[in-house]
């Protein structure tokens, strides 16, 4: 019998080449067993139930599927955006954070461990073991401790204890590594919660199903609003890949629905500060998985680089990195000036403030060829209120839009 080709995860978690679970031995065990169990625990009517009644009562979803007349008009398409910004806590992390703590709890897991950059997926981590009533512990490189300060209160006054990361260059790399460590000295009690579809499978796999709610949602939604379920393309930014992966997890195998990635170019793919990883990333393996790195040529993680805390990352998810690969996904770099530029321009056409990661997705679709009929859904993945000073002192980028 012939399979159908699909660009998920297989068996062992590789999409292509990419992916797979390459763990410390001490970690094995651990990472096992939640391959192990994670399917027949999501997939559980008992689960569903809290998770769906959470995701409705206590995130607000579904989010709505706005659409957005006047950009609509500029770009000459059919543009809905899916708000994700309308989320609690401000993003589309929430919906991750949630589905991976109901698990820890249903696993016996004692404990809660996760890394933070920006502060986002710890400050989304913090608040849903605050409502578990879970002990919760966030690494965080200390450069990025002294930059988000208010995330870091805000973890803090939700229960968290913060730790700052002094190794490497203080920063995201360097916290994920000190979580790892975490992990390999208490791996039966604790749950690691990763931030995106990265890591050791079964992380990708698993993230990509908790987000995947976003297209279940645009399903219905555009029936109900076009009569068609489906879009001719998909929009939506990539840092590790979660909120592109929710986005289009749904569409993933339907070749009339066209995916556009957006990734962060920072000042250039070749200008050295870039963390467009897909292409500016050759194979290696980080944090778990095999996947497109950025490396010096002698294979040292490189420091990503671009104005958007939430894409800074060096890797990239596999899923999101065999897409590329394969052609079925189109993938842009977006430079700092076009997000900021972005930005702007939703913020006064549609009256909505994106975040600045967000605002990356907004800037692609002045690099795409759209018809008239052509039904664009793109992914607002969080709103913009933490970015205001970034906006601000960055208004020389937005040409006419900032002139206030
Ligand atoms: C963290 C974040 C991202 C990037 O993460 P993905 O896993 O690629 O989705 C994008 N947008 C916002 C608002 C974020 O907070």
């Amino acid at each position: 019998m012939e399979t159908k080709k699909t660009f998920l995860a297989d068996e062992d978690g590789y999409y292509g080449e990419y992916g797979g679970a390459y763990v410390p031995e001490i970690l094995y065990a651990t990472v096992e067993a939640l391959r192990a169990q994670y399917l027949d625990i999501i997939e559980s009517r008992e689960f569903q139930d809290e998770y769906r009644m959470l995701l409705r009562d206590y995130v607000g979803r579904p989010s709505p599927l706005y659409h957005a007349r006047r950009m609509s008009h500029k770009y000459g398409c059919r543009l809905y955006l899916k708000r994700e910004d309308l989320n609690h806590t401000g993003a589309h992390k929430i919906n991750n954070t949630i589905g991976q703590v109901l698990l820890a709890k249903k696993m016996g897991k004692k404990r809660i461990i996760a890394e933070t950059g920006a502060g986002q997926h710890g400050v989304a981590t913090a608040t849903v073991c605050a409502l578990m009533h879970m002990p919760c512990v966030v690494y965080q490189g200390a450069l990025d401790v002294e930059r988000q300060h208010t995330n870091v209160e805000r973890m803090k006054m939700l229960g968290a204890t913060v730790v700052p990361v002094f190794t490497g260059n203080h920063t995201l790399k360097d916290a994920t590594n000190e979580a790892i460590r975490d992990w390999c000295c208490h791996p039966d009690d604790t749950f690691y919660v990763i931030g995106s579809t990265v890591g050791p499978h079964p992380y990708p796999d698993m993230v990509a199903r908790l987000q995947s709610v976003i297209s279940k949602e645009i399903k219905a939604q555009l029936q109900q609003k076009t009569g068609r379920d489906y879009p001719d393309y998909l929009v939506a930014c990539v840092g590790g890949g979660s909120n592109a992966a929710g986005t289009i997890y749904h569409y993933i195998d339907d070749e009339r629905v066209r995916i556009v990635l957006a990734e962060a170019g920072g000042h250039g793919v070749d200008s050295g500060y870039t963390a467009a990883t897909i292409h500016a990333g050759r194979l290696g393996i980080l944090h778990g998985s095999k996947t497109l790195v950025m490396q010096t040529p002698d294979g040292q993680i490189m420091e990503a680089g671009t104005i958007s805390a939430g894409l800074d990352y060096p890797g990239i998810g596999p899923m999101h990195a065999h897409l590329a690969t394969e052609h079925r996904a189109t993938v842009l770099a977006i430079n700092d000036d076009e997000a900021i530029r972005a930005g702007y321009e939703l913020t006064r056409m549609e009256g909505i403030i994106p975040a600045i990661e967000s605002a990356h997705a907004v800037a692609a679709l002045a690099k795409v060829n759209f018809k008239p009929t052509d039904v664009v859904v793109l992914t607002v993945s969080g709103r913009g209120d933490k970015d205001v000073e970034t906006y601000l002192s960055n208004k020389q980028m937005a040409g006419e839009y900032g002139n206030f």
